[in-house]
This record gives C-alpha cells, structure tokens and sequence, in this order.
C-alpha cells in the first residue's frame, strides 16, 4: 500500500533527508526537528505492513494498519483507516510485538578479561557498556529485558523511560541473591578482598535473605535473581550444587510476594531446581537437569522454564579460566537435553538468553533453538511475547492491540515460513518513537543517539 494522495509520506520524508546531506538543509520547522532529534511523530501515525501477526490467536493479518499515538496503539486494522499526516508504509514486512529477553545483562560482555571485572573495573564501567549494549539489543527487535546487573541497570532502565537513550525497556533485578561464596557472589580472591554483604546480595539464612530482598527492592528492583546452584562463570564448584536451602529460597519467595515481586532462579542441578521450585519461584534460569518430577510440578506450579540455549553453541570456551571451562563442558550439553524433554513435555517457556555470555545484539538466535527442537514457530514467537510478558507481569506488552504500548518491530517475509528472519530486524518502534528503519539496506535511524 501507498500513502493516501496528497501526503506526505514519512518513509519519502526519511529517503529526502538521508540524500539531501549536501549542500546543506533549509532550516527545520520545531516539529520536523523534534522529530529528527527523537524519533516521535506528533499525533497519530498510521503503520503500515504486508502482514502482521496476532500472536494470540496465531491469525497473519495481511494488508495490516496499526494506528499509534502517544506511544500507545490505538486501532488495530481499523475501517476506515484514520486519514493523518504521517503515515509510513513498511512494504513487505511482518509486523510483530516487540520481543521480550528475560534474561540479559546488558553491563557486560564475556571476554578473556571480564573474570577480574569485579576488581580492576568500576560501575562506570558497567554503565558505558550498558549504553552501548542496550542500543544493540533494542536494534535487534528486543524492546523489554528482564536484567540482573546491579544499579546499572535500574538506572537503564529509567533512562529509556525518560526518553533519554536508546535502549530496551528494563525490568531489573538489581543485585542478585546469593550465599557467601557461591555463584552469586565474587569468588576466586583474597579474602578481603570485594567481600559482599545483604546490600549486594549476598545473604545467608533467611533473615538474611529478607533483609537482601527489601533493600533491591527499595533501590528498584522489579523482579528478584538468585542463585539457587552453583554456576559455571564463578570459581566455585561443582555446577550442579544447591547453594541456597528451600527455608532460605522460601523466605526469599515470600517477602518478595509481599512487594508483588516475583523471584527467578539460576539453577542448573536437579535438587536446586526442585527446591526453588518447591518454593515458589516463577522461572528457572537454564534448568540444566530437568527430572520427570520437577517437569510436572513446573507444569502444576506454572513455573516457566527460561532456557538460555543459544549461549550453549557461541559461548567462547577458549577465553574461560580452566576450572570454567570444565563446567561448562559438563553442563552444557545435558541443558540441551533438558530443554528437548521440556518442550516434549509442555513445560512453559519464556524466552531468555544470557546475552552476555555471547554477543549482545544476536539473542534472535534461540528462536531457532527451540523451532530446531521441534517447537512451532508460533509457539516460538510466543515464548518471546505473551509468555515472557506474563513471566515479567507487564500486561501492557507482548502483542498488537489497542491499548498496548506501541512496542512494534517489522521482521521480512513470513516468520511463520522461517523463524530466521527473527534475525533481521528492519524496523523497530518504541512507545511511539521510530528507532530502526532500514530502507534500501540502510538504516535511517542509525546515526541518532
Ligand atoms: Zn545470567
């Protein structure tokens, strides 16, 4: 579809500016230059696409129309379609929901260097790398994660709600809870030396453990991370260890209940799993060693399952200290293994992928992941919208409909036909602000922010 004649259109607007670099621009009036600076159209903007799917029902719109304004969808295939002044046609695209991460950290990226981190870097540090990161993932389609880094990311998080940087929409976990000395502290040194207490997150024993979840969640916490098990990226072993006890994970679920906050759990062996799933906690990061017995409680209990897959085939094994290495190898494949018996079994899944221990900006790649195992690509999508935006409790996000936050990306072709064009993001909207556009294999929104 073309714009309504007489129009002018937005993507013809864009194309103008991008080749009108020379010689220089006549003056902008105040609106186009708000818009040049953030990306938001004033008043309502029509988008249009070749396809949008209901992720709910499974139906491909063709021919679709959202209707967005004041970052908020407001129709969805209307008849009429409203007549405006900025009204884009994306062309052969599908729309879709923003996807949802529920499991990055955006203030770091693995490398060779990042085990001494924790005492040769600062919290500025973190905080530039968030900048940068973020920018990635939000290109990449990913326009909420659940993240487990510290004050960084609340403050990300509150910089993207102010408008001020580009960059997903963040619920944070601010520190993680762990015991003295196990994955979710900072092990492998002197002691002495970056020692940790229940402000940081490391508690032991559940008056301990309350204390650690009232003081994230008087920072900004919106979800609680803890270690339940030991952990392949910290010195500690063996991987598969409970590290917290049902009493202690227990105490920690039902303080944070009474914040309407709820508790994700690392855990890779089979006793910590069930113990943190015994106590109530609403997803299991990795879940490496899945028993029949804990399968069916997740299914009874509702526990979502965030599989973390993608990581298993890119996590660069070559960089990591021997002893990480070890655990890596050990524990990695039976998480593949565990993922299949999940998805075989119905176990719900909510879409997360530790971006971190593996590029930012390609956490796309699970996707495949679970359609390679036998998962449909519907079911695919859906891990990454309405179940992650469940797992998260943000009902605002997670499908196209009016009333949800305009959170929209535009993907090629059919995802249905092939889930990897997950990877090829081409447009990206956020709260009504165009952040991605490419257009001729180019970028029109790259060089802003
Ligand atoms: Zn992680």
């Amino acid at each position: 579809m073309t714009s309504p004649p007489g129009k002018p259109s937005s993507v013809f607007l864009a194309s103008a500016f991008a080749f009108l670099a020379l010689p220089p621009l006549p003056p902008l009036t105040a609106q186009e230059d708000h818009h040049a600076h953030t990306g938001i159209y004033h008043g309502p903007t029509v988008l249009r696409a070749a396809r949008l799917l209901d992720v709910e029902t499974g139906e491909m719109h063709t021919d679709a129309v959202i209707v967005v304004e004041d970052g908020i969808i407001t129709a969805v295939n209307p008849d009429p379609v409203p007549d405006v002044m900025h009204d884009m046609d994306l062309g052969d695209v599908t729309l879709l929901p923003g996807f949802i991460d529920a499991h990055t950290h955006l203030a770091g990226e693995i490398s060779a260097a990042s085990f001494t981190d924790a005492v040769t870097r600062t919290e500025a540090y973190g905080a530039i790398n968030a900048v940068r990161f973020g920018a990635v993932t939000v290109r990449a389609g990913f326009t909420t994660v659940r993240d487990f880094g510290g004050d960084v990311t609340v403050e990300l998080g509150k910089a993207v709600e102010r408008g001020d940087i580009v960059a997903p929409r963040v619920i944070p976990s601010r520190y993680p809870l762990g015991i003295t000395g196990g994955h979710c502290d900072v092990t492998g040194f002197a002691p002495g030396i970056r020692e940790r207490g229940p402000e940081e997150g490391v508690a032991d024993g559940p008056w301990e453990v309350v204390r650690a979840v009232r003081y994230q969640i008087k920072h900004g916490a919106k979800v609680i991370k803890t270690c339940a098990t030991a952990g392949v990226l910290s010195m500690e072993g063996p991987v598969g260890a409970q590290q917290y006890s049902l009493e202690e994970l227990t105490a920690m679920v039902d303080e944070a209940a009474r914040h309407g906050i709820k508790v994700a759990a690392h855990a890779h062996g089979s006793e910590g799993i069930l113990a943190a799933v015994r106590a109530g906690v609403a997803s299991i990061e990795h879940g490496s060693i899945l028993t029949d017995e804990i399968m069916d409680l997740m299914i009874e209990k509702g526990t979502y399952l965030v599989p973390t897959t993608y990581l298993a085939d890119h996590i660069p094994l070559d960089q990591l200290p021997p002893h990480m290495r070890t655990k890596a190898e050990e524990i990695l494949p039976q998480m593949r293994v565990s993922l299949q018996r999940a998805i075989d079994r119905g176990v719900p899944i909510a879409f997360g992928t530790d971006a971190a221990v593996f590029p930012h900006g390609e956490n796309a790649g699970e996707f495949e992941i679970y359609v390679g195992m036998g998962m449909s690509e519907l079911d695919a999508l859906r891990t990454a919208t309405i179940h992650a935006a469940d797992l998260l409790g943000t009902p605002d996000r997670g499908s196209l409909a009016a009333g949800m936050l305009a959170d929209i990306i535009a993907v090629p072709g059919n995802p249905l036909d092939d889930i990897a064009v997950t990877k090829d993001v081409q447009f990206v909207m956020l709260g009504g602000r165009v952040i991605k556009h490419v257009m001729g294999g180019r970028d029109m929104h790259a060089g802003g922010h």
